[in-house]
Parts: structure tokens; sequence; C-alpha cells
């Protein structure tokens, strides 16, 4: 069986400051590509914001779905509607859910990016034992609550913590990520191999091949994000991506139309 390559579910935009192209370009990339779908998963604008130089502001939404509808309408592909929303604690649940019922989004990535793990190189000084399994506790406890927040269809970069090479022990990982995978199941999210990790010090997707693992033993479904910060990022790595989720034993990935989830084979 050959299928083609899978939907690209994460890509940002110029809006964010922080990466260049519209969707139009995107979406333009994914054709020539032989990718039939992608989501624009811009980052959500919060009010406040205490990293005003790398989000749309609120302002700008209304030019991000414009800039969407715009790449809808060109016909180059199935182009979605999504956001990357953050969970942080102090910045929640009412303002993300008041933007999540503003349009008819397609899917919603749930990620969290702020930690110490940005800064840490291996071999650094910081990167203690100690230091680096309550950075891992910190991390999949505020992914636990992510999850349980309800707000979000789909896990990003799950184990984004091991960026920059700092990896946490395969033994801590088997205590503290089944529990947060539980919550991930219980919620009935998905999560996306993320193949921005290739091209980061951690060398490889987002979550590993163990945390698949652990992901099909419950039946999570998976989806393919490329995290695009370029057009020419659109589908980056995706066949080692395929391959990895054959590895763990998926057959099948998630597509999403506003916000219900199908699943189609691998
Ligand atoms: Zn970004
Ligand atoms: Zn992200």
């Amino acid at each position: 069986m050959r299928t083609s390559i899978p939907a690209d579910y994460h890509s940002h935009t110029h809006l964010c400051r922080h990466a260049g192209g519209r969707p139009i370009d995107y979406a333009q990339a994914a054709v020539v590509r032989g990718i039939q779908e992608i989501a624009c998963t811009e980052h959500i604008p919060f009010p406040n914001d205490p990293f005003p130089a790398i989000r749309m502001t609120m302002a700008e939404l209304a030019t991000y779905f414009d800039d969407v509808r715009e790449a809808q309408d060109s016909g180059l592909c199935t182009v979605l509607l999504g956001l990357e929303a953050d969970y942080q604690p102090t910045l929640v649940t009412g303002h993300i859910q008041a933007i999540l019922d503003s349009a008819d989004f397609d899917l919603i990535l749930g990620a969290v990016h702020s930690g110490p793990f940005w800064d840490l190189t291996p071999g650094c000084p910081t990167a203690t034992p100690e230091f680096i399994e309550q950075m891992a506790h910190t991390y999949y406890q505020r992914m636990t609550e992510l999850a349980q927040t309800g707000l979000y269809d789909i896990c990003a970069h799950f184990d984004l913590l091991k960026r920059t090479g700092v990896f946490a022990p395969e033994s801590l990982l088997a205590k503290i990520v089944p529990p947060a995978l539980d919550a991930v199941a219980a919620a009935d999210m998905a999560i996306e191999i993320n193949t921005s990790g290739y091209d980061h010090g951690a060398g490889e997707a987002y979550p590993s091949l163990q945390i698949l693992h652990w992901m099909r033993e419950r039946d999570i479904p998976i989806t393919f994000g490329s995290d695009a910060h370029s057009p020419s990022d659109v589908g980056r790595y995706f066949e080692d991506a395929v391959k990895l989720a054959r590895e763990a034993g998926y057959t099948q990935r998630a597509i999403y139309r506003r916000r219900r989830r199908t699943l189609v084979p691998l």
C-alpha cells in the first residue's frame, strides 16, 4: 500500500515576527512537495503579552483569518484554520476559550513553550541530574494540566524539553511520561509527530520512539507537523516521521475538520 505524504498540521506565518511567508506561500510549498493538506497554526495572541516580539497581536488576528482565507480560496491545496495555543497557567483558559469561540477553527494545537530547557546545553553546569529531573517534572505537569483543560485537540512537540539535546534519563521518563499520556488519552486528544526536532539539538522528532510506543498502547491518535517557520520547511522529514510512526505500530493518522477528528490510513 502506498499512501500520500501526510497533512502538515503545524505551520506559522510572518505575523508572529519570528517566521516568514504568508499562508498562501505555505500552501504553494505544500503543492510543490506533494502535500495535499496543511493547517495554519499561528501562535495564539495574548492580552498583555509577556513576549510581544514573538507573537501576533490581538489586533492582527483578523489579518490572520483573512490571510488563511486567501490561501483557502486559492485552491492550491486544502488549507485548515488552526492556532498553536500556549498553555500558560497565568494567562489561561477564559482568554483562550474566547478566541477559540471567535472563529470556526479546524484544529487547535496545545503547547508548553516556557521552561529553562531553551537555554540548557549538553554538559553545561546547570544541567545537573537534579535540575533535569525537576525541569521534566514541571514540564509534564504542565502538559497534564494542558490536557485537563479540554481546550485543545492536539499536543504540539510533546517532549520539547529535549530541544537542545539535553535528554532526561529513560528511567525518569518511564515514571513521569505515562501519567501525562493518560491525561492526554482521557482528554481524547491526539499528539503530533513534530519534525522540527530533527533540525534542533535533539536531532530527532518530538516525541521519541519510546513515547510513541506508550502512545500507541493508549490508542492516542497522531498527526504530523513540520512546525514550519518558513515555506521551505513544509513537510520536512515527513518520510522519516512516517517510518517512525509505523515502527511504533501506527497504521492510521488523524485528520480534522471544524475540530472533529477522523482517522485515515497512514
Ligand atoms: Zn514559532
Ligand atoms: Zn511550538
